[in-house]
């Protein structure tokens, strides 16, 4: 039995002990209800970037137990005013883009949560390192494997953790979907699918200019893709070969990426296949094949319900609010060396870049990559 696997069945056997009527949810779900658990050491969050995302994890947060806002950091005055007043976060722990390495001398912050545009990840990530708190960073990581690689050295020489965004990886439909294929009931694992993507809206915004974004559909949604063949396959690849479509010239610009077909190849001889695009709807659907069973998700990774099923029916797990559940695990992750379940750690946003790099790669030149995900 490898590590992971060992790991994975010890946490089941605990949390079954907990919580036994929900089977296979290894998480408590005082998440549900609201108030800050007084006798458990809580993680003090900056939020960096008060856009879209970041108000969702805001609101989400509010129904935590072990994490809580207590610093902000934005670019414009008039935000900081308004989300200090709403989240009660005092003045001298409001920063903006200038100033924000002056949280080093803040007991107050903990961490920082970065959910700013892809390309700034990077550059924010060595600065919070620097001044000596951990690192949450949204989804990519950051634009390529070697601004991957410096955040995860910086952070170590630091003696701060690197976390990555990866909300689905404490999701319970998606942890039974991974119990079901570690405890053998899905048989030798032989193919996944993932397709990703939506319509993207406004031209102008972020997500369509290569130098924020760092790509286009791939960086954005197309992980979503990649990450979630590793932990449905539950190995890392070896091989990968890409294709790109294009059909807006307009909207997506050179090295913006609209749609991207890419094959990958693991181990075991299973494959996948994942489809990761910027103009259809209705694409959010992983679909896990084994000798034995299937496990499709539909949809796979949106903000939830999560839906699940097996040629047995339903996997019927309980809704979370994704983020409040991320920000309670990582804040013991942090705070307690707690081992989650799938790992969310800087490693893994690295690997995925690597993916990210070679399906670049693979579509520039037409050749299969191979990978060294180390
Ligand atoms: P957004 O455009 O809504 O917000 C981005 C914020 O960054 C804005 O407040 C903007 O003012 C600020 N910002 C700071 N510097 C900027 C600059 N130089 N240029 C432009 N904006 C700047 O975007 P979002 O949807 O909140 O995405 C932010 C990050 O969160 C991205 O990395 C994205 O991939 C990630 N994200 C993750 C999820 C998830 O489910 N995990 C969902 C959405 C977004």
């Amino acid at each position: 039995m490898n590590n992971s696997r060992r790991r994975f069945l010890q946490q089941l056997t605990l949390s079954a002990l907990a919580v036994p009527a929900l089977n296979a949810y290894p998480f408590p779900l005082s998440h549900q209800s609201s108030g800050l658990a007084n006798d458990k050491p809580i993680l003090k969050v900056a939020l960096m970037g008060l856009g879209g995302y970041a108000e969702r994890v805001a609101e989400a947060m509010q129904s935590c137990t072990r994490a809580k806002i207590t610093g902000l950091i934005s670019g414009t005055p008039e935000k900081l005013k308004t989300w200090g007043a709403k989240y009660n976060v005092a003045e001298g722990s409001r920063y903006n883009y200038e100033n924000f390495d002056q949280i080093k001398d803040n007991p107050e912050i903990d961490a920082v949560y970065i959910i700013t545009p892809n390309a700034l990840h990077h550059s924010q990530t060595l600065r919070v390192a620097k001044a000596g708190k951990h690192v949450i960073c949204e989804k990519p990581m950051a634009i390529n494997a070697q601004e991957g690689q410096e955040m995860v050295d910086a952070c170590a020489a630091a003696g701060v953790q690197l976390l990555v965004g990866y909300r689905m990886r404490f999701e319970p439909n998606t942890l039974k979907a991974v119990e079901m294929r570690e405890t053998g009931k899905l048989g030798k694992i032989k193919f996944f699918q993932g397709q990703t993507g939506f319509k993207i809206g406004d031209p102008n915004q972020w997500r369509v200019n290569k130098e924020l974004a760092g790509g286009g559909s791939l960086m954005d949604i197309g992980i979503y893709a990649i990450n979630g063949a590793r932990y449905m396959v539950g190995e890392d690849p070896i091989w990968v070969t890409a294709q790109e479509t294009k059909t807006d010239f307009e909207t997506f610009k050179e090295g913006v990426d609209e749609t991207i077909l890419f094959q990958l190849g693991f181990p075991s001889g299973a494959v996948a296949s994942c489809l990761s695009t910027y103009s259809m709807n209705h694409l959010d659907r992983f679909y896990l094949v084994g000798n034995d069973d299937f496990v499709e998700m539909q949809p796979s990774t949106g903000y939830g319900p999560i839906k699940g099923r097996t040629k047995n029916g339903p996997l019927n797990q309980p809704h979370t609010v994704h983020q409040t559940v991320q920000m309670d695990e990582m804040a013991q992750i942090i705070l307690e060396g707690k081992k989650p379940i799938l790992p969310v750690d800087g490693k893994v946003g690295l690997q995925d870049l690597k993916i990210i790099d070679a399906i670049y790669r693979s579509c520039d030149t037409g050749q299969r990559q191979e990978l060294q995900l180390g």
